[in-house]
C-alpha cells in the first residue's frame, strides 16, 4: 500500500470509531483512570487494538501492526490532526514492552506482549524503595530462588499507578553478597496475589497517584526473570532509557491550534496589531515557544536519524533533562501570564481552566524528579555523553 492510501485509510479509521469524548482534549497523568476507565475510551480501545495500532510498530506476530517507520509518522500525524487521544497509554506500551522486545525470552514476548497490544493487562514500576531513589542500585527487596519460583520480601514506594496495575515489573537483590549493582535482577510478577500488599499514598491535593507496595512471600515465576539472574541493573537501565525517551508526537501537516501561551496571555493582557499587547508577557511567550520548538525538532531530527529501531542510549537523559525542565517552566509561565488568577485553587473567583492551570503547575514539579531527577540526568550526560571523569 503507498503512503498516500495508507494515509487515507487510517484518516476514514480514525474518523469512523474516535469518539468525540476521546479528542480535543488534554490532561495530566495522574488523570488518567478518569479518562481512559470510560465506555467511550474502551470503544477507542478496542477499535485500534484490533489492527494493531496501540503498538503500531511492534511486531504483527504478537498482533500489533508492524508498521514502518514511515507508516507510522503517517498514523501519528493523523492521530494529532484528528486531534485524537493515544488509544491507550501506560508503562506496558512505553516502557516493559520495548524492554521485552529487546531483552525478553519468545517465550516472555508471546505471554506478555499481546495482552500489552490489546490494553488487557495494566503494569506498574517497583524499582524505588524508600531507601533507594537516586541511589537506585542500593535496592534491599530480596528475592531468594525457591524451585520454580523467586520468594520477594521488602518493599517499594512511589509506585504510580499500583492500585490500577495487574502485573509489575521490579528490580530486586538476588545476591546480597555481590557489589551493589552485581546482585540485582529484573523480575516480573502478578499484583494480584496473597503476598502483595498496596496503599495508596494520599497526597495534600486529595488525590492518590501512586503507592507503597509490599513484599511478604510474594511470588514471581523464574520463567519471568527478565535477562540474566544478578544481571537486571542492565535490563533496569535501558527500561529507564525508554521511560526517558517518550518524546513528543511528531508535527501534523494540518494547521496546529494556536500558540496556548500566546492564547492566554491575550486573554489576560490584551491583544494589539494581532500581537500580546503587552512586551514583556510577549516576549517570554516567543522564548518559551522557540525552546519548546527547538526542543520537538531536535527530537524530531534524532528520531529520523535513529529510525533503524536502534535502542535509546544515554542521550535521553538530554531530552528527559531538557524536556522536563521545559515543562515545568511551561507551566510557570502560563501561572505568570494569569497573574493573581494563576494561583487559584478554588472558589467562585477562579475558572475552571484557572484552578485546573493551578494544579497542573503544582503538580508538574514532579516532572523532574521521576524517571531519575534533574541531578541525576546531568550527572549521566557528564559521564555517559561527555565522557568527564567520575
Ligand atoms: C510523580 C512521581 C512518580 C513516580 N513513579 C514511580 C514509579 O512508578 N515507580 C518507581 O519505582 N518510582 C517512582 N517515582 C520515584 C522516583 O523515581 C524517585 O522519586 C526519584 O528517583 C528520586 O528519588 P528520591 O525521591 O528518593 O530522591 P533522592 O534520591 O533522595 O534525592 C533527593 C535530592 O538529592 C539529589 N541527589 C541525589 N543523589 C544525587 C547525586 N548523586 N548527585 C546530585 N544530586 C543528587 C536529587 O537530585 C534530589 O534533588 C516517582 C516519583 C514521582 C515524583
Amino acid at each position: 500500500m503507498s503512503l498516500d492510501t495508507f494515509r487515507e485509510d487510517v484518516r476514514s479509521y480514525i474518523a469512523e470509531h474516535c469518539p468525540a469524548s476521546m479528542k480535543n482534549r488534554t490532561f495530566h497523568f495522574e488523570d488518567a483512570h478518569e479518562v481512559y476507565d470510560t465506555a467511550d475510551a474502551n470503544q477507542w480501545l478496542q477499535a485500534m487494538a484490533a489492527r494493531g495500532l496501540t503498538t503500531p510498530t511492534w511486531p504483527a506476530e504478537y498482533g500489533a501492526a508492524g508498521l514502518s517507520y514511515e507508516e507510522n509518522r503517517v498514523l501519528q500525524e493523523e492521530m494529532a490532526a484528528a486531534r485524537a487521544l493515544p488509544p491507550l497509554t501506560g508503562m506496558g506500551v512505553s516502557m516493559i514492552g520495548p524492554t521485552l522486545l529487546e531483552f525478553g525470552t519468545e517465550a516472555q514476548k508471546a505471554r506478555h506482549l499481546p495482552k500489552i497490544i490489546s490494553g488487557e493487562i495494566r503494569w506498574c514500576q517497583g524499582y524505588s524503595e524508600p531507601g533507594s531513589g537516586s541511589d537506585l542500585a542500593s535496592l534491599q527487596t530480596k528475592a531468594v530462588a525457591d524451585g520454580d519460583h523467586f520468594v520477594l520480601n521488602g518493599q517499594k514506594i512511589w509506585t504510580s499507578g499500583a492500585q490500577h496495575a495487574d502485573w509489575m515489573f521490579a528490580l530486586v537483590r538476588t545476591d546480597p553478597t555481590a557489589p551493589k549493582h552485581d546482585g540485582i535482577s529484573f523480575v516480573l510478577l502478578d499484583m494480584h496475589q496473597p503476598g502483595v500488599t498496596i496503599k495508596p499514598i494520599a497526597l495534600i491535593s486529595g488525590s492518590s497517584p501512586f503507592c507503597e507496595t509490599f513484599f511478604d512471600d510474594a511470588l514471581a515465576s523464574r520463567d519471568d526473570l527478565v535477562g540474566e539472574l544478578n544481571k537486571g541493573w542492565t535490563v533496569g537501565k535501558r527500561l529507564l532509557q525508554y521511560e526517558r525517551s517518550a518524546a513528543p508526537a511528531p508535527r501534523s501537516k494540518k494547521p496546529k491550534p494556536a500558540n496556548a501561551f500566546a492564547t492566554i496571555a491575550k486573554q489576560y493582557y490584551g491583544e494589539l496589531d494581532g500581537k500580546i499587547a503587552e512586551p514583556q508577557a510577549r516576549d517570554k511567550v516567543l522564548r518559551q515557544t522557540m525552546k519548546e520548538k527547538a526542543l520537538q525538532l531536535t527530537v524530531q531530527r534524532v528520531n529520523d536519524e535513529s529510525r533503524s529501531g536502534k535502542a535509546p542510549g544515554a542521550t535521553t537523559s538530554i531530552f528527559k533533562f531538557v524536556g522536563s525542565s521545559l515543562s515545568k517552566e511551561g507551566s510557570s509561565l502560563k501561572a505568570f501570564l494569569r497573574g493573581s488568577a494563576g494561583i487559584g485553587w478554588e472558589g467562585e473567583g477562579f475558572g475552571a481552566d484557572e484552578v485546573e492551570a493551578t494544579r497542573s503547575w503544582l503538580r508538574d514539579r514532579a516532572v523532574t524528579i521521576y524517571g531519575g531527577t534533574n541531578e541525576v540526568q546531568l550527572n549521566i550526560i557528564s559521564k555517559r555523553v561527555l565522557g568527564l571523569p567520575d
